[in-house]
């Protein structure tokens, strides 16, 4: 409980509810255990969606409002593709998407001296506007969705993500350095898509994101520096 009292920003890339899910029960702790606002980041479209479909009072009150309009609880803070945020220790770009919804990714670099950094693409489909943003921004690690496999492509190209070999044909105009941490597959799929994304693309080490897993931002060795 104690970590989620202490989470004081909040990236979101689009309104979708696997996206947005914690976000109204966090907002719930947040204010039992009130000590920091939390600020949500996320495009002027997906602010309004929330407070028009969530936190309108029938379905969860507006945290924005409470406990006083001047010290809330939630604090929006919008942005648009291209935004160069500070929050705290770290610079987060904002990355374009291309997905049902209005959506962006983020690369998250830290201030400190470490010099990894990571990205992370939400749900998009073809976008080739990200890529070509991440190639400026030289991460070590890029979190990356395949939520269809291969055999469901069709379903992939109706809806606005990728499957493996989708994800295979992005990455041929993409020649920076980073390692693929692969999220969003149907469960079950899970293994399917890893093993189609290690056929298609194995020299990028592709691996499917657990549940629970940190990841740091770290110094890299000094031979890759
Ligand atoms: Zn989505
Ligand atoms: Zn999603």
């Amino acid at each position: 409980l104690q970590v989620l009292y202490g989470i004081e920003h909040l990236l979101l890339t689009h309104s979708h509810m696997d996206h947005i899910a914690l976000l109204p029960m966090l907002c719930d702790i947040k204010n039992i255990g009130r000590a920091s606002p939390l600020t949500v980041y996320a495009l002027p479209e997906t602010i309004e969606v929330l407070r028009k479909h969530i936190f309108n009072w029938h379905i969860w009150p507006d945290f924005a409002q409470i406990p006083d309009a001047d010290a809330p609880v939630l604090r929006w803070h919008p942005i648009q593709p291209g935004d160069v945020l500070s929050i705290e220790n770290y610079r987060v770009r904002v990355l374009p998407a291309t997905h049902i919804v209005p959506g962006v990714g983020f690369a998250v670099h830290a201030n400190d001296g470490a010099n990894e950094a990571f990205a992370f693409q939400g749900d998009s489909g073809r976008c080739p506007g990200f890529w070509d943003a991440l190639a400026q921004e030289d991460v070590d690690l890029l979190i990356v969705e395949s939520a269809f496999s291969n055999a469901e492509e069709s379903l992939a190209l109706l809806t606005l993500h990728l499957s493996p070999a989708l994800l295979a044909a992005e990455l041929t105009s993409y020649k920076g350095r980073a390692q693929l941490v692969v999220t969003h597959a149907k469960p079950g799929e899970e293994l399917m898509v890893e093993e189609q994304l290690t056929a298609l693309i194995g020299e990028r080490l592709p691996r499917m994101l657990r549940s629970g897993e940190i990841i740091k931002v770290v110094r890299r060795p000094a031979q890759e520096r």
